[in-house]
C-alpha cells in the first residue's frame, strides 16, 4: 500500500503561521517520500485566526508554479472551506473558483458563521457536547452537511464528525451520490469500525490525507492506513493508494 497523493496540506498561507512551512517545503518533502501529487489547502477565508486571505491567492498560485517546477511534484491549489450556516453555506465565492483546482470542506471552530445563532449552534453547542449530541444537534449538523454537498462542487469532506457529530451514513451516502470523497484523516479517524464497514460495503469512496501543518508531516497517514488495513477496506475505493485520482472542479 503506497500513498501516491496527499490532498490536504497546510502552509504559512494559513493565517498567523498556523501552517509552519512553505509550499516549496511541502513539495520537497513529498518528493523525498515518493508522493507524486499534493494539494495546498489552507483554512477557508472565514476562519477567524487561521484563514487564508483572498488577496494572497495570486501569490500562492505563483509559489505553486515555482514549487512544481523546482520539485517536479504536481501541486493542486485548493482550500479547506468552512461550513458557515445551517443551510449548508460555505465560505467560498464564485470568483474564488478561478484559483481552485480542488475544494475541501469541513467544520471548524472559531469560524465567522452567517449569524450569531449559528455560531452558538455549530461552535458552542458542538464544543459542549461533541460526543453525546442531542438529537436536535445531530439533525442540524447532518442537514447542514447534506445541504452543502448539494450546493457546492466539494471534492473532499475533511475529518467528518471531528467537533461536529453527524449521522455519518447519511452524509457518506450523499457524498457517494455526488461524487464527493470522504477523508480518512492521517491523524484522526472519527468513524466507528461499523460505520466504516457499512460505508465501504455501500460503495463510498475514500481518500487518505495527512492534514499536515508542517512540511515533515506531509504524507504521514499511518492512522488512516492502519484502519484501512485492519478493516480490509477495498483499495479500489481508496482513490490515492497505489494510484492517483483526477480532480476537476465540477461547476454547474
Ligand atoms: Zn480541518
Ligand atoms: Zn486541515
Amino acid at each position: 500500500m503506497i500513498l501516491l497523493g496527499d490532498y490536504h496540506t497546510h502552509t504559512k498561507y494559513s493565517g498567523r503561521n498556523h501552517g509552519k512551512g512553505t509550499i516549496l517545503e511541502n513539495a520537497s518533502v513529498a518528493l523525498n517520500k515518493g508522493i507524486k501529487q499534493i494539494a495546498i489547502t489552507e483554512h477557508g477565508f472565514n476562519h477567524k485566526f487561521f484563514g487564508v486571505k483572498r488577496k494572497e491567492l495570486p501569490a500562492m498560485k505563483e509559489d505553486i508554479l515555482n514549487a512544481k517546477e523546482v520539485t517536479g511534484v504536481d501541486i493542486l491549489m485548493g482550500v479547506e472551506a468552512n461550513l458557515i450556516s445551517k443551510s449548508g453555506d460555505i465560505d467560498i465565492l464564485e470568483e474564488d473558483f478561478e484559483y481552485l483546482d480542488i475544494l475541501l470542506m469541513g467544520h471548524h471552530k472559531m469560524v465567522k458563521m452567517n449569524s450569531l445563532k449559528e455560531f452558538w449552534q455549530f461552535t458552542v453547542v458542538n464544543s459542549l457536547s461533541p460526543f453525546a449530541p442531542s438529537k436536535e444537534q445531530l439533525n442540524r449538523n447532518t442537514t447542514a452537511f447534506l445541504k452543502a454537498l448539494d450546493k457546492y462542487p466539494i471534492d473532499i469532506i475533511t475529518h467528518l464528525n471531528y467537533g461536529c457529530p453527524t449521522d455519518t451514513l447519511s452524509v457518506a451516502r450523499m457524498a457517494r451520490d455526488k461524487g464527493t470523497l470522504i477523508e480518512l484523516n492521517g491523524k484522526r479517524v472519527h468513524f466507528t469500525d461499523k460505520e466504516l464497514e457499512i460505508m465501504a460495503s455501500e460503495g463510498v469512496k475514500f481518500i487518505v490525507n495527512s492534514d499536515a501543518h508542517s512540511p515533515e508531516r506531509v504524507g504521514e497517514c499511518n492512522t488512516a492506513m492502519n484502519t484501512i488495513f485492519r478493516l480490509d477496506i477495498p483499495l479500489s475505493q481508496v482513490v490515492n493508494v497505489d494510484k492517483l485520482p483526477k480532480f476537476t472542479i465540477k461547476r454547474g
